[in-house]
């Protein structure tokens, strides 16, 4: 079998996705020889524990990453800093310190000033999840067939970032590496707004009268339903998306509205050429996904 990519990793945070990777670097051996696992709450501390998804538990993340040759960050974008400079004096020389983020201009900002000089910084972001949360919502193939972005800085080393990606490699996704300003506008549309206008929607549905609000979770399958799934989501993760994101969210967001501003202009002026035009490029979009595999 392959050399593990790290000896000892350091996963911080262990919900769906810090326990997908968990899960997938017990069930190889390829990804690390050890799993040193951190989380703040003493349940989630438990839960890891009772699933065996660690060789070692701790709360405080200096503890987690000493000795390590790994470093995973795996927690909400806001906490980021925070941790970062909690962990920084324990940072083993030569260590690569990465993390699985939906925001990355934020990331570079709030973790690499306090990275000690030698500690190498390749921030990552896996393009797989689900709308579930916590350490037994992970599974080992997640990250199968999807893509793993990486938006190292221009001054990293190509040898960390070679690393890196062999990890996500073996993980079974594909990599791309992009500037982290790029993967944030790029994200903002096929992610960020997405998930703003599905927790908006649900919002606008719940404030409707008692009566109509029944009817719509009656008859949701019509549509709604889709929307429900995505904004099922953990609100402390989005929130910091959201406030971590914000340029690019709001440039979207502007863009999407005007857009949104002239379709209801076609439905006033019974437009029916634009209404059939706008859901035939839907159709299109869709259909290159699946040709793509993405679906
Ligand atoms: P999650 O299931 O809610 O898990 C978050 C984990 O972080 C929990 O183990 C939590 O511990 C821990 N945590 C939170 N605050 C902490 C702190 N201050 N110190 C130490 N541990 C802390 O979240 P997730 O879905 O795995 O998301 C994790 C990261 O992945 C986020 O940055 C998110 O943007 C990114 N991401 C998510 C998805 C997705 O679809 N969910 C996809 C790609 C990337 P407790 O349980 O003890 O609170």
């Amino acid at each position: 079998m392959a050399e593990p990519v790290f000896r000892r990793l350091a996963l911080i945070g262990v919900g769906l996705i810090g326990s997908s990777i968990a899960r997938r670097a017990r069930a190889g051996g390829d990804l690390a020889g050890e799993i040193i696992a951190c989380a703040q709450s003493a349940a989630t501390r438990a839960r890891v524990r009772e699933l065996g998804l660690a060789d070692r538990i701790e709360e405080d993340p200096a503890a987690a990453v000493a000795g390590a040759d790994g470093v995973m960050l795996c927690t909400p974008v806001g906490t980021y800093g925070a941790i970062a400079a909690a962990m920084a004096p324990a940072l083993t020389p030569g260590a690569i310190v990465s993390d699985v983020g939906s925001t990355k201009q934020s990331v570079l900002r709030d973790v690499a000033p306090h990275l000690p000089a030698g500690v190498r910084f390749v921030p990552g972001h896996p393009l797989a999840g689900t709308e579930h949360s916590g350490p037994d919502a992970g599974f080992a193939s997640l990250f199968e067939g999807r893509w793993t972005i990486l938006t190292p800085p221009a001054e990293c080393d190509p040898a960390a970032v070679a690393r890196v990606s062999e990890f996500w490699r073996r993980c079974g996704a594909m990599v791309e590496t992009m500037e982290a300003g790029h993967h944030d506008r790029v994200l903002a549309i096929v992610s960020h707004l997405p998930h703003l206008i599905a927790f908006t929607i649900c919002g606008t549905a719940d404030d409707l009268a008692d009566e109509s609000r029944s009817q719509v979770l009656k008859f949701a399958a019509s549509g709604f339903r889709d929307f429900t799934r995505i904004a099922a989501s953990d609100p402390v993760m989005w929130r910091d998306v959201f406030l971590n994101n914000r340029e690019a969210l709001l440039e979207m967001l502007a863009r999407f509205m005007e857009d949104a501003q002239a379709m209801a202009r076609a439905v006033r002026w019974a437009d029916g050429a634009y209404i059939e035009d706008k859901v035939k490029r839907g159709r299109k979009i869709r259909q290159s996904l699946i040709d793509l595999n993405q679906a």
